[in-house]
């Protein structure tokens, strides 16, 4: 398998162009990701076809709410990510990647395909659990072939990845939940190994491009819960994507090396109250038995549109072409 988006120096090291790191890798190393070998000045894709974890899962676990709600999407995840956060909730495939030799199976895009079409119910593919950006090539083939045969393709991603390859992505994805992890590049870099301006590009990126756009904000407490930031935030979401931008607040709980205690709920609708001043549609997700930012409400008459209980989800008010069927608002979402 060939891979994209790198350039080979004189002494056949290698600078990977796929991620904002642009990892200089020097011959028999890796790139950040642990999965991008230089083997003789090319690149080695070493994780191509392989899955770590796969699943029939309603669209809204994605996080996606406008976009085929009340539908199912066939989840596929592999291993290794090109960020390293230290509160990963998936991090027992995204920082350790097993030996990824011919002991593992490497599946086709004609496999996962196959199995997309047999699923019952299955719109498509997402790809997600592990960060899919360096599962580069085997996305692409996979979707190419995925939207030849009428499926959807989605991509949860964190949203670290150059723009030349990003382009490549918005021909072929559906739909794209993005993380916003915090708005500080203080954040990022401390926590996460990243950099804000990167994700920032990719959302305003896949904006442009007109595809579906859903946007992830966790909230841990004490390190990304200032409400300065968050305003500046949801300001920026406002402006540069759009007031009608879906944004999912999530409650963060203790996972990998992070230990501090889970949001509190009372943190979770104070920021959601806020939110909602400069966006039409904002969710509080994450969280059971919790009432409040669950729904769908049409942003002109607040008629409840799409109600939800867990991943139960129940079309109240929508035509469809997605739009309000009490005073014909829309589209507000996707629909079949
Ligand atoms: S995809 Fe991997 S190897 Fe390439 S720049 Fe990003 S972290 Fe480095």
């Amino acid at each position: 398998m060939i891979a994209k988006y790198y350039t080979t120096n004189d002494d056949n090291s290698i600078i990977c162009e796929l991620c904002p790191h642009n990892c200089h890798i020097k011959p028999d190393k890796m790139g950040i990701c642990g999965v991008r070998r230089n083997v003789n000045g090319n690149i080695e894709i070493l994780n191509y076809g392989i899955i770590s974890s796969s699943g029939l899962d309603p669209i809204e676990k994605k996080p996606l709410y406008h976009f085929y709600p009340g539908h199912k999407i066939y989840s596929i995840g592999g291993y290794g990510c090109n960020l390293k956060c230290t509160f990963c909730q998936n991090h027992e495939i995204s920082q350790h990647i097993p030996e990824l030799g011919d002991a593992l199976k490497h599946n086709q895009p004609t496999d996962l395909v196959a199995k997309a079409k047999f699923l019952p119910e299955n719109i498509g593919i997402a790809y997600t659990y592990n960060e899919p950006t360096i599962m580069f090539e085997f996305m692409v083939q996979t979707a190419e072939l995925a939207k030849s045969e009428g499926l959807k393709n989605v991509m949860v991603s964190n949203g670290f990845i150059n723009l030349k390859p990003l382009d490549e992505l918005t021909g072929l994805i559906d739909a794209f939940n993005i993380d916003l992890k915090s708005f500080s590049d203080k954040f990022y870099r401390e926590y996460t190994g990243g950099r804000l301006n990167p994700i920032l590009n990719t959302l305003s990126r896949i904006r442009e491009s007109g595809k579906h756009l859903e946007v992830t904000f966790l909230v841990i407490p004490t390190l990304n819960d200032s409400l300065t930031d968050a305003s500046a935030m949801f300001d920026w979401i406002s402006s540069n994507l759009g007031v009608n931008t879906i944004l999912h607040i999530n409650k963060y709980y203790p996972a990998y090396k992070m230990q501090i205690s889970p949001t509190p709920t009372s943190t979770l609708i104070e920021l959601y109250e806020l939110a909602r001043t400069k966006l039409k549609h904002v969710y509080i997700g994450n969280i059971h038995g919790q009432t409040l930012g669950n729904n769908t409400l049409c942003p002109a008459c607040s008629a409840t549109v799409i109600k939800r209980e867990g991943y139960h989800t129940q079309i109240t008010a929508l035509d469809s072409n997605g739009y309000c069927k009490i005073c014909g608002y829309g589209p507000i979402a996707i629909m079949d």
